[in-house]
Order: structure tokens, then C-alpha cells, then sequence
């Protein structure tokens, strides 16, 4: 029987690696979600080599360089399952509104007005927002026009993602498909774009992946679904789409099916772990067996959840769908007035709203390992074990946040959380050294988000700004 508190992947010989992580306050989330109080971690070639205690990698390898990780949390990078990043310029651009119609005629006509160039400043700012916050893999939802763009953007500042075909849906006279003329609701259009983006999985190496999605909230009849699971199914990755938003897209589901939703996805033969459905704000109790049972998942997103108000008409049960066992993931959603890497604490609080409680080792569970099954990625990544590809997030405890440290992995989950983000690694590569990108110029990424926003408020006719008198 192996010894629990043994390195794993250590030779006899010293053996040359890229890169060695010591000093590291190491959380694994390996199967046994094991921690090592003093840690080093080998990478080569992208791929872990060695994890375990220092004084045990250490010696075993020459590495071409050193991180001193100071003590610091050091842990695999988080997922962000559900992030419109192509619409992540909305954030700066919409002022604050009371009314959903309001924000959401702006929305419309802002998504009309987009073109490659303004995604690709938008996917670039949120990128960055992203690796910045150690988030090092990300679902684009299938609404940039330009999955192109989105790609280019995530390879520009080093990270991960997947991208889909956009605003595929068939059901006639959905609302946000009749204010889309670019895409309007239309099952052949819908089936022949199913798939354009899983090119992108033959290089097995390729940062930016493809997936298959659908809007979903009532656009997609079964007949779409089912063919758009299909492709997912054939080609080994996963199928998304939004689903129970909120009352009235639930009330139209129920009314169109008969039945929860749920329950007739998993009769018609919809559901397994290949599934991920972001929202899932009303899991009624007859839904909740289907989603156990089918191993799909769930994206929750706690920000857009209170900021619609919705649960003053369904309990959030994130919380609980994952206490038995369903697989749950954090999503950002379209940003309102969050940044990446908060969901994780709004989670914790809107659960502990309803006085139920999740703990600060399921909410880095949910931020990573599950974001990686989710993906269908958790073979490669997700934790940090040998074989994985080195995707880790170094923290630093040099932050009043961090203090005293007695409980690293709760300070962590709700405390510093990404605050205290210091270096980022993916597939064996600094992206982020001491907060700072490598691959690209900040400034320029700033830059460039600022002059689409100018264009775009121009376009679309807004005018933000803060309502006190400005004085220029
Ligand atoms: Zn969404």
C-alpha cells in the first residue's frame, strides 16, 4: 500500500524540469484533498512531474527555474463556467437601472451593434480580469459572434478556454431571438452550425478548446437539443445552455413541456454528465433526482441570482444539489457589478442567507475540481497531481487578508480570496508574475477596452457616467 504523505512522481535521480514551485502551502484537491504545509511542485513541459513535500521533490530534480512561493497557498486555477466574456465591456458601459426591461433593451441593442473587434477588446479586458484573479479556464456560452475573436483574446494573455457557435435556437418567437436579426431562430441554420468549433480539440495541446452549446431558456425544441447533445456526445466534449433563469422562462418551460423541465429532459433521454446547464435557479423537487442521477452539471451564479432578485421566487439549492453529490460550478455570467473570482463568496453568503451552509473546502472544490468535470477536462486537469498539465495560482499571505493564517484553506475560500493572487501558471507557463501579465502589455489591454467602449456607447446611444454634477 503506497504511503499517504509520500511524494508521488519522484525518481531516484535528480532529472532536469522547467520549473520547481517550493516553499508552497500546497492544496492539492488530489483525491484525497491532501495538503502539504511546506510543498514544491515540478513541472515539464507543461505537465506536472512531482508534487509533494519539499524535502522529498526538491532534491529529485535540476530545474531550469525556481518560484519561491513564500509560504504562500498555492492551488490549481479556478474555473469560470459560464462567462459571456465578448459582453464583459457591458459592465463599465450600462449604468445602474432599476427595471430587468430596461438593462435588457440596452443588452439587446448593444449585442446587435457588436462586431469582431469590440468582442475581442471585451474577451481581452475579461481575460485578464480573469488570470489576474486566478481563474485559468473559462466557458464562453455560445453568444460571441466571433468565437474567432474570443479565442484570440485568450491566447493573447494566457490562459484557457472553450468557445461555441452562437445563438443556435429553433423555437419560433422567442423573444431575444426575434430582437436578433443576425441570428434568428431557425432550425436548419441551428444544425449546421452545431459543431463549427470543435476543430479546435484535434490539437490536444490547443489552449482555447470548442464545445457545443445552445441558448437554451426556451429557444431549443427537444428535436434541437437532442441532435445538439449528439454532437457533443460524438466528439467527446461537453453541450451548455442557459437554463431556469427565472419565473417567466420556467413558467414557459412548464407550460411547453407539461412538466419541470428536468423531468422531461431526462425522459426524452437528454441528461448525463456530458450536460451543463448555467443558471438552474428553480430545482423543484421532483427535478432534483434527474440531476443527481445524470451526473450533469450545474453552473451556478450567485451575482446575477441576487442582482434579478429571483430568489424571491425559488430558493437557491446549490448548496444542497451539491451535498448530494451533483456536480456544481461557479459562472459570472454576464458582469453587473462583480469582478472575477467573487462568486465564490457570494455563493457562501446567499447560502448562508437561507441558513444552510457550504464550507470553504467546497467552495475551492466548486472553483476548480468541479469547473475541470464539468469541462470534461478533469483527467488533465482540475488538481494538482502528476500527469495533470501545470495549471496552479501562487498566493501571497503578505496582505492584512491573509492574517493570522491559522486556517489557510478558509482564509483563502472567503477571506483574501483573489486578492492575495500573486503568480499564475498555465500549462507550465508564468502568465502572471508578481500581478503582472507577461504575454501582454496591460496598458494596452486597457487601452483597448476603453476606446470599443467609446465606440460602442456611441453606437448603441448610452450615456453612462456617475448622476453628481462632473466638472471637467
Ligand atoms: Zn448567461
Amino acid at each position: 500500500m503506497a504511503d499517504s504523505q509520500a511524494a508521488e512522481g519522484v525518481q531516484a535521480a535528480p532529472r532536469a524540469c522547467d520549473l520547481l514551485v517550493t516553499n508552497a502551502y500546497l492544496i492539492t484537491m488530489d483525491a484525497a484533498r491532501r495538503v502539504f504545509t511546506r510543498g514544491a511542485v515540478a513541472i515539464g513541459d507543461g505537465e506536472i512531474l512531482a508534487v509533494g513535500r519539499e524535502q522529498e521533490v526538491a532534491p529529485a530534480f535540476a530545474p531550469a527555474r525556481t518560484i519561491d512561493a513564500q509560504g504562500g497557498p498555492v492551488l490549481p486555477g479556478a474555473f469560470d463556467c459560464h462567462a459571456h466574456v465578448g459582453l464583459h465591456t457591458t459592465r463599465g458601459a450600462f449604468s445602474e437601472v432599476g427595471s430587468e426591461s430596461e438593462y435588457f433593451a440596452s443588452y439587446v441593442r448593444w449585442t446587435n451593434a457588436l462586431d469582431a473587434d469590440e468582442e475581442y477588446a471585451s474577451a481581452l479586458l475579461a481575460c485578464l480580469e480573469m488570470l489576474k484573479n486566478g481563474i485559468t479556464c473559462f466557458i464562453e456560452p455560445g453568444t460571441a459572434w466571433a468565437p474567432d475573436a474570443v479565442a484570440a483574446a485568450a491566447q493573447a494573455i494566457g490562459i484557457r478556454g472553450s468557445v461555441a457557435d452562437p445563438y443556435l435556437w429553433d423555437v419560433e418567437g422567442f423573444w431575444y431571438a426575434a430582437n436578433l436579426e443576425r441570428a434568428p431562430s431557425n432550425r436548419e441554420r441551428a444544425l449546421r452550425e452545431l459543431g463549427k468549433q470543435l476543430w479546435r480539440n484535434r490539437d490536444s495541446r490547443a489552449l482555447v478548446r470548442g464545445h457545443v452549446a445552445v441558448y437554451g431558456i426556451g429557444s431549443a425544441t427537444d428535436e434541437l437539443l437532442l441532435a445538439a447533445k449528439r454532437v457533443a456526445d460524438d466528439n467527446g466534449t461537453f453541450f451548455t445552455m442557459h437554463q431556469s433563469f427565472e419565473p417567466p422562462d420556467i413558467a414557459a418551460d412548464d407550460a411547453r413541456f407539461g412538466k419541470y423541465p428536468l423531468v422531461h429532459y431526462a425522459e426524452i433521454g437528454l441528461l448525463d454528465r456530458r450536460c451543463v446547464f448555467a443558471h438552474m435557479n428553480a430545482v423543484r423537487d421532483d427535478e432534483v433526482a434527474p440531476i443527481v442521477e445524470s451526473g450533469l452539471s450545474l453552473v451556478w451564479n450567485p451575482g446575477n441570482y441576487l442582482y434579478w432578485g429571483v430568489g424571491d421566487h425559488y430558493r437557491g439549492r446549490m448548496a444542497e444539489l451539491h451535498r448530494q453529490g451533483a456536480n456544481v460550478t461557479f459562472g459570472t455570467d454576464v458582469a453587473k457589478v462583480w469582478a472575477a473570482g467573487e462568486q465564490g463568496l457570494l455563493g457562501y453568503l446567499v447560502t448562508r442567507e437561507k441558513s444552510d451552509y457550504l464550507a470553504p473546502e467546497d467552495v475551492l472544490q466548486i472553483s476548480t475540481l468541479n469547473g475541470a468535470r464539468a469541462m470534461q477536462l478533469d483527467d488533465r486537469l482540475g488538481s494538482l497531481e502528476p500527469g495533470k498539465r501545470a495549471d496552479l495560482v501562487i498566493h501571497t499571505t503578505r496582505l492584512p487578508e491573509q492574517q493570522p493564517l491559522l486556517d489557510p484553506v478558509r482564509n483563502l475560500a472567503l477571506v483574501s480570496r483573489t486578492k492575495s493572487v500573486r503568480t499564475v501558471i498555465v500549462d507550465g507557463r508564468v502568465a502572471l508574475e508578481d500581478g503582472r501579465p507577461t504575454l501582454i502589455d496591460e496598458e494596452r489591454v486597457y487601452a483597448t477596452a476603453r476606446a470599443s467602449v467609446a465606440r460602442m456607447v456611441k453606437r448603441v446611444g448610452l450615456s453612462p457616467g456617475t448622476r453628481w454634477p462632473t466638472i471637467s
